[in-house]
């Protein structure tokens, strides 16, 4: 996945990266659409499986096809590491960040084992890119190569190995993004096509962790993404880590919250305003709440973000002087 969208560089690794719908509608391939040996098709940064590929096709593969399955209560997602190069220290981080936020379980297979069909097998191909979720009696394969494969890229890479789409890609961007076809690199247009996502009513995210900059596939460095909350231009793309949104979804797709619910013996869910409970039965609260079930609503999660991200942004009531220190820099704070 590349995108360290450091401004101005970096769309053209992009361009090889991004998520490409465009063949449901168009069946002649777009060019960085390609058929391996065994069938499976690479669509930008995301492998799908042959069948997985033809349910694409069909317009039926969504978000609730590709969960790994829950056995003894515990989704737990194997992986093995299949080239000694790979870096175990990014790869463990990654691995732990995804644990530490959710319920899912990503235990290390042996080299040498030979009976687990379905789990995630880390290698290095070229570039970043990664199989989209379980699918049944095949390993999830994720290649982490490049530059562009840091703590990022790969906290992004296993967020496709557990289904999640590109934030740009789902099927309400439109209510917040607008996208500009015509500054799309010809021949990468189906890095923006929409695909009908499964979003279990959590809202677009714009700090998504699966959020791509902007200029993503730009012809001419144009943006090809405008905000419709234009406040986040210049955020898209710009989450590091896992928002709190992709935190709520992969809970949510895989019913962890249902189990931290039932095993903290709570119900309905006392958590407030968006939040949800966690592991430790207490509230996972979204920004722009605050007390212990969230039950406190100072202002909306966007509104919340921007004032961290940017506490610089001010919404203008009346006719004055703006100064823009540093411009064009991004200022965030943390
Ligand atoms: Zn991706």
């Amino acid at each position: 996945m590349t995108f360290k969208m450091a401004r101005g560089k970096a769309h053209q690794t992009l361009l090889a990266l991004c998520l490409c719908y465009a063949v449901v509608e168009t069946i002649s391939a777009p060019m960085d659409v390609a058929t391996r040996a065994d069938g499976s098709v690479l669509v930008g940064d995301m492998l799908y499986s042959a069948a997985q590929w033809q349910s694409l096709l069909a317009r039926n593969l969504h978000s609730k096809e590709v969960l790994w399955p829950k056995t003894n209560g515990v989704v737990k997602i194997p992986y093995k590491i299949a080239n000694p190069k790979i870096n175990v220290t990014l790869l463990k981080l990654a691995i732990s960040a995804w644990e530490s936020k959710t319920c899912l379980e990503f235990p290390e297979l042996p080299a040498a084992d030979t009976t687990t069909a379905e789990y995630l097998n880390i290698l290095i191909e070229k570039s970043c890119w990664s199989g989209v979720g379980y699918a049944q009696g095949r390993v999830t394969n994720i290649s982490i190569a490049g530059d562009e494969c840091d703590l990022k890229g790969i906290i992004h890479e296993f967020g496709h190995a557990m289904g999640l789409q590109h934030e740009q890609s789902r099927s309400d961007r439109d209510d917040n993004i607008i996208v500009i076809t015509a500054n799309i690199q010809p021949g990468d247009e189906h890095n923006y096509k929409k695909f009908d996502t499964v979003n279990y009513g959590i809202p677009y995210d714009y700090y998504s962790v699966l959020q791509y900059d902007d200029r993503a596939a730009s012809k001419t460095a144009a943006r090809v993404m405008l905000a419709r909350d234009a406040r986040f231009q210049k955020v898209m793309g710009e989450g590091k880590e896992i928002s709190f949104m992709n935190m709520k979804l992969v809970n949510t797709m895989y019913g962890c919250i249902d189990d931290w619910l039932t095993n903290c013996k709570l119900s309905p869910e006392p958590c407030k305003n968006g939040g949800f409970t966690k592991k430790d039965c207490s509230c996972a609260c979204p920004l722009g709440t605050t007390g212990a079930n969230c039950e406190n609503f100072v202002m909306s999660y966007n509104d919340a973000l921007i004032q961290k991200l940017t506490p610089h942004s001010a919404n203008i009531t009346k006719p004055g002087e703006v100064t823009s220190p540093g411009y064009p820099k991004f200022i965030r704070l943390g």
